[in-house]
Parts: structure tokens; sequence; C-alpha cells
């Protein structure tokens, strides 16, 4: 008979898990491994909630397994490092991301694209190459092997660097691989949430004219004045919309619900790219007939590679770029993730894990 998660390792940990798709977490004991030879140990401290932990929970894409711990926006202390560990040291303030994994030897993880590794193991709902499954940073302590954990700047703020570990990397690799980070381009950003308002903070340190497509009006002040956004539609405004079309080099869509494309595909310019990062539980409609008159293309993006995420949080601590954050204690979560749920928040929720998070 398979272990039960209390017993799977030697750690005693512990955090809060979904136990079915209701949408409900709670408070879970699991174990993590001993830290082995290339691992390096750290104590959470804090702990962002991006929409995937939410899809997650409620079993959105249909893979879910629980108990289910969710959190890839995780960053912390280092406790302890294995003895081939080269790149850390306790005392260490660190980060992990969305995987903990990958093969390592196929062509994408030879090319630093561990993202698009076939193998690639998940900071949860994975199962780890030992078989047990891996859980993920609503918790207290966390285990990863020194190839998925990246350092932190010392300047960096560590609660609001925190959500750089997804939503940071989800818009800044697209931005760059895409050619939106070259002076002259207009780009998009639709949905001012946790990834939209970080891909806006990246995009204007690029240099590059931005413009928010929302469905809140009340994000217009925030995105102009704190995110530097040179101008602000609102997509339900048809007249807006319509004034707008043809003036987009590309635009990065994050909305996480099934919403219209061809309003999008209408803002691009000939040969304009539209980039998918959201990921709503059901395919969107695609006429093809906008794609055409245009010349314009669709694509998708998915998180980064281990070295563009230092990269990316390299550059993010140069450039003063975090979250703008809601920091949350563990015992808020259910109603932060209702929340969440109606885009109500501004504009990621963190979970102070260090101080807020106790066995009971
Ligand atoms: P979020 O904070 O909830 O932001 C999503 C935003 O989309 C909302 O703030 C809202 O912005 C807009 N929106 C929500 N429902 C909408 C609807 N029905 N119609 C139109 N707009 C709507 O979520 P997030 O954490 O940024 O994640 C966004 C999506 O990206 C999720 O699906 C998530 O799973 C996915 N994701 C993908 C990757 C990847 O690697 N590609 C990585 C991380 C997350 P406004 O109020 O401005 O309209
Ligand atoms: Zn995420
Ligand atoms: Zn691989």
């Amino acid at each position: 008979m398979a272990k039960s998660p209390e017993q799977e390792h030697p750690v005693n940990s512990f955090g809060w898990a979904a136990k079915d798709p209701s949408g409900l977490l709670s408070p879970f004991r699991f174990s993590r491994r001993a830290t082995g030879d290339e691992d390096v140990q750290f104590k959470v401290l804090f702990c962002g909630i991006c929409h995937s932990d939410l899809h997650s929970i409620k079993n959105e894409w249909g893979f879910s397994q629980y108990p289910l711990v969710p959190g890839h926006e995780i960053v912390g202390v280092v406790t302890e490092v294995g003895s081939k560990v080269r790149n850390f040291k306790v005392g260490d303030r660190v980060g992990v991301g969305c995987m903990v994994g990958s093969c390592r030897s196929c062509e994408n993880c030879a090319n630093d694209l561990e993202n698009y590794c076939p193998n690639i193991m998940l900071t949860y709902n994975s199962i780890y190459y030992d078989g047990t499954t891996t859980y993920g940073g609503y918790s207290d302590i966390m285990v990863a092997n020194e190839h998925f954990v990246v350092h932190i700047p010392d300047n960096l703020p560590l609660d609001a660097a925190a959500p750089l570990l997804c939503a940071g990397i989800t818009t800044y690799s697209p931005l760059k691989y895409f050619g939106f980070d070259k002076p002259g381009m207009h780009v998009g950003v639709v949905g001012l949430g946790g990834l939209g308002h970080v891909a806006v903070k990246f995009a204007k340190a690029f240099g590059v004219k931005v413009t928010v497509i929302s469905t809140s009006p009340d994000k217009k002040e925030e995105a102009l004045t704190q995110f530097g956004a040179d101008s602000f539609l609102i997509s339900k405004d048809p007249d807006q919309m319509q004034a707008a079309m043809g003036t987009m080099d590309g635009i990065l869509d994050t909305v996480s619900a099934v919403h219209p494309l061809v309003p999008l595909i209408g803002l691009l310019k000939t040969n304009g790219k539209l980039i998918m990062l959201g990921a709503p539980d059901r395919p969107l409609e695609l006429p093809v007939f906008p794609l055409l008159a245009g010349r314009k293309i669709i694509a998708g993006s998915g998180i980064g590679g281990m070295k563009e995420t230092q990269e990316m949080i390299d550059f993010a601590a140069k450039h003063n770029i975090t979250a703008d954050i809601e920091v949350i204690s563990a015992d808020y979560l259910n109603t932060a993730m209702e929340r969440l749920a109606k885009a109500d928040v501004k504009y990621r929720f963190v979970i102070d894990i260090g101080n807020t998070l106790r066995a009971s």
C-alpha cells in the first residue's frame, strides 16, 4: 500500500491543502524529503497566490490530485544545502517557481527551456522521480534541486518579490521572445491582475508603449499613474475598442476565463501577435478570418526556463520591479480565493507564511 503523505519522507512539514474540488483549503500535515546532495532546503517566508492555484484546487483543468498543496511563488531563507550544492549557502534568500524538475537531457532542457521539457515536474500536483507527490509553497518548508532555485537579490523585499517567480517570468519571457521589448513597440496587456500588472511594469522598463485592456474601470487610475501604462481601454466598450483598432504590435492576454478573441485580434497591426498566457478551463472561439486579414499570429507561452528566471529577477532588482501585493495571513486563504475568483485583488495576494502559518 502507498505510504501516506505524512510517512513518505523524514522531514515533517505543514501546510494548507485542497482535499477535493470544492475550492476549500484546510490545514494539512505531510512530509518533505531529506535534503539530497544537490538539494536546497529553505524555510518558506512568503508565497504568492496565482490564479493557477485557484484553477488547480477546483480541478478546473481536470488533472488535479488530492490532497493538493498549491503555491508556486515561493520565497524564503536557506536552512540546509546538500554536499554537492554549488550556488547556495545557508542564509541565502531564495525562490522556487512553477517547476522543481525536468529531464535535463532533452533538446528543450539543453536550450535552457526546462519549462517546455516533456517531463517537467511541477512544483505541486506532479509525481516526483521518487514516486511521491510534489507539494507547493502554502507550507512551512521547501526542498528542491538547486537547479530549480533562484537567488533573490538583497534590494528586493521578499514578499513583493514572490510573485515574480510565476507572474514575473510568465510575462517577462514572452515580452523578450516575441520582441516586445524593443523601443517603439506598442504592447497591449489584457487583464490587469497578478500577471497583467507585472507585465505592464516590465514592458515599461523595456521602454515600450503600453495599453491596458481591462474589464475594470476602477483599475484605470493605478494602471496609468502607478504602473506607468500609456493608455487604458475598457474591453466592453465598443467605441473605445474601435478607436484603438490596428494600433498594437503585440498583445499579452492574461485573462483567466473564457472571453472573446476577435476584438483583441482587431487591435493588432498587420503582422501583430496575440500571445495567450491565461489558461481558461474551456476552449476559446477562434474565427480565422480576422487573422488572415493582416497576417496576424496567435501564440502561447508558458512560464520560462531557469536561466531566464534568474535573469528576470536580476532585471527586476535593477529596475525596482516588484508586485503590488496584499499580504494575508494563512487563515485568510479561503476568503482570498473567493476574492481572487471575482478579480477582487490589487494585484496579488501573498501569504505571510513565516509569521502566520501555524501547525494546529
Ligand atoms: P488574476 O490575478 O485573477 O488576473 C486575471 C485578470 O483577468 C483579472 O484581474 C481580470 O482583469 C481579468 N478577467 C478575469 N475574468 C475575466 C473575464 N471573464 N473576462 C475578461 N477579463 C477577465 O490571474 P493571474 O494570476 O494573473 O493568472 C491569469 C491567468 O494566467 C490564469 O488563467 C492562470 O492560470 C494563467 N497563468 C498562466 C501561466 C503561463 O505560464 N502561461 C502562468 C501563470 C498563470 P481586469 O479586471 O483588468 O479585467
Ligand atoms: Zn502561476
Ligand atoms: Zn527535458
